[in-house]
């Protein structure tokens, strides 16, 4: 199979901060559609392996490409339009309402009048359920909030792919499922989702496939099913004791 066939091809993926390599060798592709889960202990390299994917770092070997073109000959920019990304901690403006944080892509990058980027951002506010909190100030918004403004911000721009980055480890605990329901259901809109959470019910329900990461190594990938049932690796085994 070419690689022009996936949606996402990471190949030999390498990375290092001074000395220390903290991604070794990563392959996985993605297809249209697929919801991508991955775990593993902190510092394991899984917010470097997001990070890669839309350029927010550099990598020194391998190659990463999306739609079947390598990300090193795109356009940042249009690279980051087509990849939106979901912080663990919002990144939202806070000088500016949930409805202008949202519409500021679609009118910055997209080009859109203010007009039409206002609509869009009421739809896609609307598509998180928070058409009715359009005009309030990240300040006044509760976490779970701020991060469905956070989505709908990602939304706007049409990405091909979203990452998700422990979009729910920063919220307090009776405000994560709002969140993992609206993942929920842009991942049955047929989104296709790259994740790092530790949220194991969403990940066995919703993933098409999760990726175990250690050491900047992939020990194992496969079906949640399996992979929980199953583990093939006593690394996996063990992170999976300890989380569940
Ligand atoms: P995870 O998201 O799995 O917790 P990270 O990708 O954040 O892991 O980090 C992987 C490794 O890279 C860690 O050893 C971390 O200390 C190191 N690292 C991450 N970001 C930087 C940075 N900006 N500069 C230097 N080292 C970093
Ligand atoms: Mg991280």
């Amino acid at each position: 199979m070419s690689r022009n066939d996936h949606l996402l091809t990471v190949e030999d993926l390498q990375k290092s901060y001074g000395d220390e390599l903290v991604l070794d060798g990563i392959d996985f592709t993605m297809d249209a559609q697929d919801v991508q889960v991955l775990i593993g202990p902190s510092g394991s390299g899984k917010s470097t392996l997001l990070r890669c994917v839309n350029r927010l770092t550099e990598f020194e070997g391998g190659t990463i490409s999306l739609d079947g073109e390598d990300v090193m000959a795109m356009d940042v920019n249009e690279l980051r339009r087509q990849v939106g990304m979901v912080f663990q901690d919002f990144n939202l403006f806070a000088h500016l309402s949930a409805r202008e944080n949202v519409a500021l892509g679609p009118r910055r990058v997209l080009g859109k009048s203010k007009a039409e980027a206002n609509d869009r951002a009421l739809d896609e506010l609307e598509r998180v359920g928070l058409a009715d909190q359009a005009d309030s100030y990240p300040a006044e918004l509760s976490g779970g909030q701020k991060q469905r403004v956070g989505i709908a911000r990602a939304l706007a721009m049409d990405p091909k792919l979203m990452l998700f980055d422990e979009p729910t480890s920063a919220l307090d605990p009776e405000l994560i499922g709002e969140v993992l329901g609206v993942m929920r259901e842009l991942a049955d809109e047929g989104m296709t989702m790259l994740c790092v959470t530790h949220e194991m019910g969403f990940a066995r329900q919703v993933a098409t496939d999760i990726m175990f990461l250690e050491d900047g190594r992939l020990v194992e990938h496969g079906d949640p099913e399996r992979l929980f049932t199953d583990p093939r690796h006593e690394r996996t085994e063990q992170f999976l004791r300890r989380l569940t």
